[in-house]
């Protein structure tokens, strides 16, 4: 078994990753284009390379088994240019079946148009066969769809090809091969695109946005999405880019419905009182002004408080868990309506959090749209919700004099516990990226919490257990925190490495087990028999196992065990 592919990156899904064979290297994701290239990979279906490669006719033969390759080809699969249901299928089960480290090469499929969703769907090689045949045909390709090129009077492209051209003139050979030269820069320019989204974290928009030029490709993104455990499996539980939630497909994403999941199933039930407000724009929410006003207000009656926040996409946010990706750093069309999609799925996690929790009294501190679906979940779940609120405008003095009345009656009522607000935070993002009842592990008692919001950091007995990087709303883990994690929960968000010093980077050759519930930029705990190491997670842990190249984890602390 040779192994001669390396991925370097990933983006849920799509990767960037180096093939090397003989004297060969190809970075992926490429185009096979040139006469060259093709020829090489006659070669290497001929077997007579250093390559092992696998060529698969049928997805359903591969179902079930399990496959070592370096190269997986999905032979004839042009036949699923207008089978978007059979493509998902087919590719999944491939995927599911195949050694992570093999690069899966579909041929004659690729388009200016749909090469995007192609990599983000998982596919590494594609090459310029369909867009020279399209050429053949009479069709000019762009990103947004292709055109006869004897029917447009001008070119839509400004290419160098494009740019010195005239299409009028000419014989129809050199229309071609003009048309072909045009297709394949299209092509080539769109992989780069994909490629700089891939390093920013940001495919998943592109997709998005080039799904709408065609039923076939919405459909196909709507399939993909119905894949949820092929995806979550490989998407990070933090992102720097942005998630833009434009469309509505954007409801469907990987992140939202992971970070609605473990809000059900990792918090701590919560009993008491619950504050719902509206989202911001500005993120985390306490900083906007509207948050901060309000805040402001209830300053000495916050501890006694659970506060959440109704949004669109996400639905509920809990004030602990503004700082974590996605609800720190996501962005929406804000035009005072909500579209039936973004109410349906705010009323379905606003029930799914009432009821997963035990709440005595819900406040709801909210107007318009917002109100409409606090008053559909009131009704949905037979409780009753408190509104002290001005419907047109929450932030009048005279609402907020309300507000601040009718949540100091609660307290002297139902008289609950009083919480340390920054613990909060650190307690829920324990439990929410560890798992339930990670936070009694790490903070059996009270820490000692200093900082500012949100780079907090915990000690207790004067050791430093865990800090909040701010940037992504996770929690570092220092040794002290690992090992007091570790005792609990054995195996959880663990990596077992060979017997060597974990320094910097640790490669998934040396892995021997992980936890398969770790994801890209988890925080793990690395060990042997002699050392004990904390980092941040570079590839899944199922990944780590299955692998064998590239970077697994990044160390970050060691310490002898
Ligand atoms: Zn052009």
């Amino acid at each position: 078994m040779t192994r001669q592919f390396e991925v370097t990156q990933r983006d849920g899904a799509a990767r960037l990753g180096r093939l090397r064979w003989t004297d060969h290297e190809l970075s992926t994701p490429c185009v096979l284009e040139t006469k060259d290239q093709l020829e090489l990979l006659e070669e290497m279906t001929e077997s007579n390379t250093d390559l092992d490669v696998e060529v698969i006719k049928d997805s359903e033969d591969v179902h079930g088994t399990n496959i070592n390759a370096d190269i997986i080809i999905l032979a004839g699969a042009l036949r699923f240019e207008d089978d978007p249901r059979g493509l998902s299928r087919a590719l999944i089960d491939i995927k599911e079946s195949t050694n992570p480290d093999a690069a899966l090469y579909a041929p004659t499929l690729a388009t200016p148009q749909n090469i995007s969703m192609l990599i983000y769907a998982g596919i590494d090689i594609v090459d310029s066969v369909l867009s020279d045949v399209k050429a053949r045909e009479g069709y000019l390709l762009y990103t947004d769809g292709e055109e006869r090129f004897d029917e447009i009077p001008h070119p839509l492209c400004l290419c160098d090809v494009c740019r010195n051209i005239n299409f009028g003139d000419g014989s129809f050979e050199r229309k071609v091969a003009i048309t072909s030269e045009h297709n394949r820069g299209a092509l080539l320019a769109e992989l780069h695109r994909v490629r700089a989204r891939v390093k920013k974290g940001a495919l998943r928009e592109l997709v998005e946005a080039r799904c709408r030029t065609t039923p076939t490709l919405t459909a196909f993104l709507r399939l993909l999405d119905e894949e949820y455990n092929y995806f979550e499996r490989r998407s990070p539980i933090v992102r720097t880019a942005t998630l833009l939630a434009c469309s509505q497909e954007s409801l469907d994403r990987v992140e939202i419905r992971r970070f609605n999941e473990r809000i059900i199933e990792r918090l701590h039930k919560r009993e008491g009182i619950l504050l719902l407000l509206p989202c911001s724009a500005r993120k985390p929410y306490s900083r906007s002004r509207s948050h901060r006003i309000i805040l402001a207000r209830l300053y000495k009656l916050r501890p006694f408080l659970n506060e959440a926040i109704i949004t669109s996409p996400i639905g509920v946010v809990p004030r602990s868990l503004e700082v974590m990706y996605p609800a720190c750093n996501y962005d929406i069309p804000v035009t005072g309506k909500w579209t039936r999609d973004e109410r349906e799925r705010a009323i379905e996690q606003l029930a799914r959090y009432i009821e997963a929790n035990a709440f005595d009294s819900i406040v709801a501190y909210v107007e318009g749209p917002y109100k409409a679906i606090c008053d559909d979940v009131a009704v949905k779940l037979g409780v009753d919700m408190i509104h002290p609120g001005d419907s047109e405008n929450i932030l009048s003095s005279h609402s907020l004099q309300r507000l601040e009345e009718i949540v100091r009656d609660l307290i002297e009522k139902h008289s609950p516990v009083r919480r340390d607000l920054r613990f909060d935070y650190l307690r829920d993002l324990a439990d929410y990226q560890f798992d339930n009842g990670a936070s009694a592990a790490f903070f059996s008692r009270a820490p000692k919490i200093r900082g500012v919001f949100p780079r907090y950091y915990a000690s207790d007995r004067g050791r430093r257990i865990a800090t909040l990087v701010d940037r992504y709303g996770t929690l570092a883990l220092t040794i002290e925190g690992a090992k007091r994690y570790i005792d609990g929960h054995i195996g959880h968000y663990c990596v077992w490495i060979d017997d060597f010093e974990p320094k910097g980077t640790i490669f998934a050759v040396g892995v021997l087990r992980a936890d398969p519930i770790i994801r890209p930029f988890d925080e793990v705990i690395v060990l042997n028999d002699n050392t004990i190491a904390v980092g941040r997670a570079l590839m899944s842990g199922w990944e780590m196992e299955a692998s064998n190249r590239g970077a697994a984890v990044a160390v970050r602390h060691v310490e002898a065990r």
